[in-house]
């Protein structure tokens, strides 16, 4: 079994449902008391999200390079980032190691392409939602239609996602504002909606809308799984 390397903490209330992930799945996979090899730098998220609010990118940059750097040296064989915002910088995060990184929204991606889903909504932050760094990357390399919400509606996920979930709170309205923006994407085409933040599913879970949901977290925690189990 390879060891996973974590570049967490954005939050550390995704980073946590991570954690529990590549472990139920290790433990699925292989049974009894077998658990997963994870080597885990937790960042200061506090520091992230100023610099990602002023735009400083390549500040974020240099230091997810370095939690990436201590995780392969601490012993890691793949690495992935805990959040789907920070893929942004997701090529400066590769050129600083020599493991190889699992893209969150590559795992995505060929998930809806084996269930057949070519047309697809997406929910994230702000950033996720209208840059090309995830979108572009989803539709150019995988050639999938990506269906955002409306400027006001994706203001109001944005704004749930950093004053609520990454503070680990859980409010009933926010998530009937979610399963409603859901629905409208589906009425909008959307053959499923991408949970394109990793907190989200703390509010919606499959059970809260008819809509199919494809939840990033469980889907590169359960790569993870895939790559630190397959045998070269
Ligand atoms: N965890 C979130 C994501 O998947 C948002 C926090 C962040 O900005 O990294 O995008």
């Amino acid at each position: 079994m390879k060891t996973i390397g974590l570049i967490g903490g954005m939050s550390w209330e995704s980073t946590s449902l991570y954690y529990s992930a590549i472990n139920q799945g290790v433990k699925q996979t292989l049974g009894g008391l077998h658990s997963a090899k994870i080597c885990l730098y937790s960042v200061d998220f506090h520091e992230i999200e100023q610099l990602q609010h002023q735009g400083k990118w390549q500040e974020t940059a240099k230091i997810l390079a370095k939690a990436a750097q201590a995780v392969e040296a601490g012993g890691a064989e793949l690495l992935l980032i805990c959040t789907n915002t920070m893929h942004k910088v997701a090529a400066e995060v590769q050129a600083a190691v020599n493991i190889p990184l699992v893209h969150i929204a590559d795992a995505t991606a060929v998930q809806l392409l084996e269930d057949g889903i070519t047309k697809v909504g997406l929910l994230g932050t702000a950033f996720t939602m209208q840059q090309d760094f995830y979108k572009g990357r989803l539709t150019r390399s995988f050639g999938i239609e990506v269906i955002t919400p409306n400027v006001e509606q994706q203001q109001k996920v944005h704004e749930i996602i950093y004053q609520e979930l990454c503070l680990g709170q859980i409010n009933t309205q926010s998530k009937q504002y979610y399963v409603d923006v859901i629905q409208s994407l589906y009425d909008q085409g959307a053959q499923a909606v991408i949970l394109g933040c990793t907190e989200i599913a703390l509010l919606v879970q499959h059970t809260d809308t008819p809509v199919t949901l494809y939840d990033t977290t469980a889907i590169h925690a359960q790569s993870a799984v895939t790559a630190a189990l397959h045998k070269d």
